[in-house]
């Protein structure tokens, strides 16, 4: 027993790190791809500078918003500002577009339900498109 309990105390300290390494996904729509629970967000910046967030079923469909709850503060220097959304067709988009500039931090929280726990996401937003990837920068999938 004690053997066993050695062994996964072991296996715990080995797949932990492997966890802990963030790569990158992206979705469809090129945006950055936040896990959820049974379900994934895309984080999308338009080009009206707006947060839209589409949803993921766990095989990658296209789902409608449904009780998900969203709120996003934009860490601009001098500017913190917090961010509301609606739902607009299959998205829900941030009332208020992001301050200007970027390099910020922008921390996304989703709560997958009304009861779920709440998720926080923290996203650099950085805008140009990368050349490797061709995604945004904040989407970018690019090991480096
Ligand atoms: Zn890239």
């Amino acid at each position: 027993m004690k053997k066993i309990l050695s062994l996964l105390i072991l296996l715990a300290l080995v797949v932990s790190p492997a966890l802990a390494e963030k790569t990158v996904k992206a979705g469809p729509r090129k945006g950055r791809l936040l896990e959820l629970e049974g379900q994934n967000a895309e984080f999308f910046v338009e080009k009206n500078r707006t947060v839209s967030i589409a949803f993921y079923n766990a095989v990658g469909q296209a789902q409608p918003p449904a009780d998900q709850v969203i709120s996003a503060v934009a860490e601009a220097p001098g500017a913190k500002t917090k961010l509301e959304f609606e739902k607009k067709g299959d998205l829900m988009v941030s009332k208020t577009p992001l301050p200007e500039g970027e390099g910020y931090q922008v921390v996304v929280q989703i709560k997958a339900s009304a009861q779920a726990r709440p998720k926080n996401f923290r996203i650099k937003l950085e805008l140009h498109a990368c050349k490797k990837c061709d995604n945004p920068e904040y989407a970018c999938t690019c090991d480096e």
